[in-house]
């Protein structure tokens, strides 16, 4: 071999007796075959064979994998984000002239993406009460392709109940598709319930670490799967090697993260109940959060994401009390290690059931710091909204 191409041949190293518990990060766009009847037959390769980088590598593959046995679903489809499951579970599966049901308590991007996207392509877009499988029913039609879930919902947290909306919807002849970011399916299987597709923002718990976007669909069918997985392929879209080894590294530290995330969210949820600026927690273990109920008969936890409603008054002096945190910061994409804490307007987002009470809701994460740190950070948030002043990088409790 002369230098030149040694250069940019790479030699294959023996591999026997090598065993890490790393997984590779096997890059790739081309993919070379052994010979020309492997290249010219490369389209039969189907679903699970090797034929463009896009398609996927050793290591996107091992993420599916996990991700479909935690899921219990037949296959899985990784795509850029957890927005891009959304939308694109969606897209691939309904035509001109199909009617979806779309959950009041979605996503709001998953909304916007149904009012604009789906409606420019012709299909009708209609949304349903989370809490009432009653007014699901009156609301579906012979053309009804889709009813999407997610429970609980954003920000408000109503927690549906799955299994009898598979029952009316499935009756009537529409796929059940639900967003599970909120518990990924440590916490929930919405597969077990009969739900055909579940998405899942891995950029939340499963990434873990605040550093990538990335998210999953996972499947009951095949031939679901196959619908969507040729329009992604047809789309253009695939996700990064590097990105999927970072979430199989996220997603080994994931169970302790989030039983870790709940057991802090539950005392700091304690610290909150009993005080006058605040009116009220949603978090579905909470017997007062809509559906706590179903939430108790369908999941195996809670994840350390909860909203908080302030009592009346209390709300002009929110700008200092989020100030006056210090280990809690603001931001919006949860699920990683530290705390976040984001006020969030839903009134613009929902249509069925008005949003009645002040539209200000303060959705909190609770991540890995300190207890007491995150304690003192209430204590000090809780003392600005009644105008005190505090000390703020102090542990002692401020009030
Ligand atoms: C964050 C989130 C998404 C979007 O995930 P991205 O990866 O940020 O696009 C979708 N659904 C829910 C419920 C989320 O919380």
């Amino acid at each position: 071999m002369k230098d030149k191409t040694r250069c940019v041949v790479t030699p294959e190293p023996e591999l026997s007796g090598f065993r890490s518990l790393a997984p590779a990060t096997y890059r790739a766009s081309t993919i070379v075959f052994s010979d020309a009847h492997a290249y010219a037959t490369r389209g039969e390769r189907g679903i699970d064979g090797y034929s463009y980088g896009l398609y996927g590598t050793p290591t996107t593959r091992m993420l599916c994998d996990k991700l479909t046995g935690l899921a219990g679903a037949a296959r899985c489809l990784l795509v850029p984000s957890g927005q891009g499951a959304n939308a694109i579970a969606a897209m691939a599966v309904v035509s001109a002239g199909d009617h979806v049901l779309i959950t009041d308590s979605a996503y709001p991007a998953m909304r916007s993406f149904a009012d604009l996207d789906l409606a420019r392509s012709g299909v009708e877009v209609e949304y349903y009460d989370p809490t009432s499988v009653a007014d699901l029913k009156r609301r579906l039609r012979p053309n009804t392709r889709l009813v999407w879930c997610e429970s609980p919902g954003s920000s408000t947290m109503e927690v549906q109940d799955l299994p009898d909306i598979v029952a009316v919807a499935h009756a009537a002849g529409a796929l059940v598709g639900c967003d599970n970011t909120w518990s990924t399916s440590l916490l929930l299987k919405p597969h077990r319930f009969g739900v055909d597709i579940v998405t899942e923002a891995l950029t939340k718990y499963a990434g873990g670490h605040s550093d990538l976007l990335m998210g999953a669909i996972t499947f009951s069918s095949d031939e679901v799967a196959k619908t969507v997985r040729a329009f992604i392929g047809r789309a253009g879209i695939g996700v990064s090697p590097d990105d999927a080894t970072l979430v199989l590294r996220g997603m080994e530290t994931m169970a302790l993260r989030m039983s870790h995330a709940a057991v802090t969210a539950e005392s700091l949820i304690g610290r909150l109940l009993d005080h006058r600026a605040i009116a009220e927690v949603l978090w579905p273990p909470l017997p007062t959060s809509p559906g706590h109920a179903i939430w108790q008969r369908d999941f195996i936890g809670a994840s350390g994401v909860f909203s908080v409603l302030l009592a009346d008054g209390f709300s002009q002096n929110l700008d200092a009390a989020l100030d006056a945190m210090k280990t809690f910061l603001i931001g919006a994409s949860w699920g990683g290690t530290r705390s976040l804490v984001a006020p969030m307007s839903v009134g613009e987002w929902r249509t069925v059931r008005p949003w009645e009470r002040e539209d200000l809701i303060i959705r909190f994460s609770v991540g890995l710091e300190d207890v007491s740190e995150l304690e003192a950070d209430l204590d000090a948030f809780l003392a600005a909204l009644c105008g005190q002043k505090t000390t703020t990088g102090d542990a002692t409790p401020a009030v």
